[in-house]
């Protein structure tokens, strides 16, 4: 009874806390200030679809790779 528990106690925070880690990465990536790869300015990238990326600077969508912009 106990040892289910003990088990999964012992397993599942570890492995949790290594995907949460490696999920908290990707989703910090996401809000990186990436440069634009047409205009080279920093920080006026943003991600609007997946994959799709705008620049408020020159005004260019264009597709990129999910949670980076090329
Ligand atoms: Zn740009």
């Amino acid at each position: 009874m106990t040892k289910q528990t003990g088990i999964a106690g012992r397993f599942g925070p570890r492995y949790g806390s290594s995907l949460r880690k490696k999920w908290k990465e990707i989703m910090e990536r996401r809000y990186d200030e990436h440069v634009c790869p047409f205009c080279r300015t920093t920080g006026s990238v943003r991600r609007v679809a997946s994959g799709i990326w705008y620049c408020r600077k020159c005004e260019t969508k264009w597709a990129g790779y999910a949670y980076t912009p090329s």
